[in-house]
């Protein structure tokens, strides 16, 4: 009794602070998980304060989803192994905690033995020494989200109901702690991913914003990328491109100081690598962790890649590249980054082709200013040994290119007339065209010829110097319809493209055009410096002749001078002579006196001559004595026409004089006057056939009193000079030739004279200042078409 008397209140005792301790471990348990903000740590915390609560050797906190069947979280307190944690979710509902969330009740078990432990994991707890536990399910509103299961080993103390239901109320704080925790951690990653969202979005947007802003396509990639990168803080953005010739992937853009380096990497598509094949197949490749990417390609300089995200860069069906981003992180890329990704690389892949067609056309405008202008130098160079050196200058302009030639055909030889690129000791020459060769192919075929590999060409000789360029474009050179040679080119890199095979071709028509035009003006001015050299030589011989006729003529006066002189003497000592005999008596025999007659008219006609011979000496000799006096014209005509009156009644010539009287006194030597009208009233009476007209006119000319002048007109009906004659009978014994017959006397038809008369008659005319011609229809015997002479004396002599 004193037993139980002293047991009870020890009992009663142990019960109020056993009540107090467990109100006191609740209280502590509620206050350590209100500050708690992760599930983890919560739950960490309360497996400690369940485990002191009912003074256990151990506690295990499961979380678990049910509707995935998994257990998401085990945590432990006490005295806990590795093994008490590792739990799958099978053994965990086919035991006792199975029970515990299917019924929502908790259960206590006093040992492995009371039955309460189902047969399926009862072993276990035999195993793992497990004595009393109790399982106490963690529920919100009706639904287990967990477990807590506290044990003590065999030998420890049984629990209690009064630990079950102390459980319970810890229990329910805590599980409603943790779904505050979760809910709290939900709503904190629903804000994060907000945020990344409005991220993504304003990437996207200031990615729209460049792209429709920037055409220079290097220049916006490498923006895009760098913006990317900056947005997300990814290790590495680049974007990759497709490149034709030949087939790769080329790095076009990269971020950083690897983008810069890498810039240009190829990737030929045979490369395993991630790129390589998001290009070829243009689907995404996401690899979360790129240690089990087989094909994954390390790059140098980034060697701490974990994860990549390749996507494809397309328009339509044609998939041009890739946007490659590389993280540090394994699993770095979440559903919601592929998303954006997409949107960005189809916004980039638009903003490539817009830049690509922006940079196409450029270029095609570029190209065509460049032939144009290539054109117009070409043109405007007329050297033949410049044009060809220009040609190749300028065809680099339009057609890159390495190594070129200019050849010509000439005959059946080609020659390199002008060569660029080659090394200084390569020095051109010709070329023989063989059977297969390519170059005969380009001249035959008035087509361009375009070789990708020169090497393996057919008559390609290393000695040509070409044999380090492996592509070769052939353009022919044609000239109306005529192919006058060809420009070979070569080059290294890349073989030549459709677009560059037309652009040099067409570049070629021109230099053709060039060709020819320089070749017709050499050939023009070739031939005008031989026909200057002709002409020099012509006027060299001219002059020659003309010194000669110089000499000549001045040999002909010398001799008139002299002749005129020396038959003077003699001639007067004949006339003396004969003068004397006529004075003889015996003279006036009539057998004797026409003897006399004779030598003595023909006398005087010889003196007549030798004076007209010392006139023209005088005349040539610029020693005519002029001895100026006013003169009235009328008054040297009248005594001409009455000395002549006998030849003309004899002729029957009618002679009219109209006009002088008019003309007013000049100043004139009156004895020259009269000699020159003498010979041309003779002229007159000669040329004239009996019974014809002769006039003499006078006529003042006053346009200007400085130069008004008196023109005097013999016109005669006679048989009229040719025109090649006109300005030729002016010259001293120049006779037509038309006048056949030569009689002796002086007033006779076409009678015969000495052929000095006009060039005497000029002479007197020049040294008054005057001017004389000759106007007549032409020389006609039968029609007599006559002549007229004019003399022009000025009147400014006048007195
Ligand atoms: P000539 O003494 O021979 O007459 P001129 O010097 O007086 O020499 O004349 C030269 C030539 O001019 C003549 O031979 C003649 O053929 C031609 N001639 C001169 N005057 C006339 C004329 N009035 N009608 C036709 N022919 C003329």
């Amino acid at each position: 009794m004193q037993e139980q008397v002293g047991k009870a209140p020890l009992a009663t005792l142990t019960a109020d602070d056993e009540a107090r301790r467990l109100i006191e471990g609740l209280h502590q348990a509620a206050e350590a998980i209100s500050g708690a903000t992760s599930v983890h740590e919560i739950c960490q915390s309360l497996a400690g304060h369940f485990n002191r609560l009912v003074r256990a050797d151990r506690t295990v906190m499961y979380l678990v989803d049910q509707a995935q069947q998994a257990i998401t979280l085990g945590v432990g307190a006490g005295h806990v192994t590795e093994t008490d944690l590792q739990m799958t979710y099978a053994e965990f509902s086919s035991g006792i905690s199975g029970l515990v969330v299917r019924s929502g009740q908790p259960a206590l078990s006093l040992s492995a033995d009371d039955g309460v432990e189902p047969e399926a994991t009862r072993k276990r707890r035999i195993q793992a020494n497990a004595g009393a536990l109790i399982v106490a399910p963690l529920s919100v509103k009706g639904e287990v989200i967990g477990t807590v299961t506290t044990m003590n080993q065999v030998s420890q103390r049984p629990f209690t109901p009064q630990d079950v239901d102390a459980l319970m109320t810890l229990a329910t704080l805590a599980a409603t702690a943790i779904q505050n925790v979760r809910l709290f951690e939900e709503t904190q990653a629903a804000n994060r991913v907000l945020a990344r969202r409005a991220l993504q979005l304003e990437t996207s947007s200031q990615v729209g914003q460049q792209i429709t802003s920037l055409l220079d396509l290097d220049a916006l990639l490498t923006q895009v990328v760098h913006l990317i990168q900056t947005h997300f803080n990814y290790y590495f953005v680049g974007v990759w491109l497709v490149a034709d010739q030949p087939e790769a992937v080329i790095l076009r853009a990269g971020t950083g100081r690897t983008g810069d380096d890498l810039r240009g990497e190829r990737l030929p598509m045979s490369t395993a690598s991630i790129v390589v094949k998001v290009c070829q197949t243009g689907r995404p490749r996401m690899e979360a962790d790129v240690r089990h990417a087989l094909d994954y390609l390390p790059l140098a300089h980034l060697t701490e890649a974990q994860a990549e995200l390749a996507w494809p860069l397309r328009s339509g069906e044609k998939i041009f590249g890739a946007l490659d981003i590389l993280s540090d992180q394994v699993g770095a890329f979440s559903a919601d980054d592929q998303v954006l990704l997409q949107t960005l690389a189809d916004q980039i892949a638009i903003a490539i082709r817009n830049a690509q067609l922006y940079k196409a056309e450029q270029h095609r405008r570029y190209l065509a200013e460049a032939l144009e202008q290539a054109g117009r130098e070409l043109i405007s160079n007329l050297d033949l040994r410049e044009v060809p050196r220009r040609i190749l200058e300028q065809l680099a302009t339009v057609t890159p290119y390495e190594r070129s030639q200019l050849i010509l055909l000439q005959g059946e030889e080609l020659s390199v007339v002008s060569w660029r690129g080659f090394p200084d000791e390569w020095q051109g020459g010709g070329i023989a065209i063989s059977e297969s060769d390519t170059y005969r192919q380009v001249l035959e075929s008035g087509r361009p010829v375009c070789v990708a590999e020169a090497a393996g060409m057919a008559g390609w000789a290393p000695g040509q110097g070409s044999a380090v360029n492996i592509a070769w474009l052939g353009v022919p050179l044609i000239v109306k319809d005529r192919v006058i040679g060809l420009i070979g080119m070569s080059r290294t890199e890349a073989v030549f493209t459709p677009q560059e095979v037309t652009l040099a071709s067409t570049f070629a028509g021109q230099a053709a055009i060039a060709l020819e035009n320089a070749r017709l003006y050499d050939e023009t001015a070739r031939f005008s410096e031989l026909m200057e050299r002709m002409v020099e030589n012509r006027v060299t011989e001219l002059h020659e002749a003309m010194d000669i006729l110089e000499r000549l003529d001045k040999t002909k006066s010398k001799f008139i001078e002299v002749a005129a002189h020396e038959l003077r003497t003699p001639l007067t000592l004949v006339k003396g002579y004969g003068d004397m005999i006529n004075a003889y008596p015996a003279a006036k025999d009539p057998e004797i006196q026409p003897l006399v007659q004779g030598i003595l008219a023909g006398s005087t006609r010889l003196h007549e001559i030798i004076n007209s011979m010392l006139d023209v000496a005088k005349i040539d000799s610029q020693t005519l004595n002029m001895r100026r006096a006013p003169v009235k014209l009328s008054k040297v005509i009248h005594p001409i026409v009455t000395g002549l009156e006998p030849a003309l009644q004899e002729r029957r010539l009618a002679l009219t004089v109209t006009g002088l009287d008019d003309v007013p006194l000049m100043m004139a030597d009156i004895a020259l006057l009269h000699k020159a009208f003498w010979h041309l009233i003779v002229n007159a009476i000669k040329y004239t056939p009996d019974g014809g007209s002769i006039n003499v006119s006078g006529n003042v000319i006053a346009s200007d009193p400085e130069e008004a002048a008196v023109e005097v007109v013999v016109r005669d009906t006679g048989i009229g000079i040719a025109p090649e004659h006109q300005k030729l009978i002016f010259e001293k014994f120049y006779q037509t030739g038309e006048v056949s017959m030569h009689s002796s006397g002086r007033t006779k038809f076409k009678g015969g004279g000495s052929g000095l008369g006009l060039s005497i008659v000029k002479g007197i005319v020049q040294a008054h200042g005057g001017q004389i011609w000759v106007e007549s229809p032409g020389y006609d015997e039968a029609h007599c078409p006559g002549s007229q002479f004019h003399v022009l004396l000025p009147l400014a002599l006048t007195v």
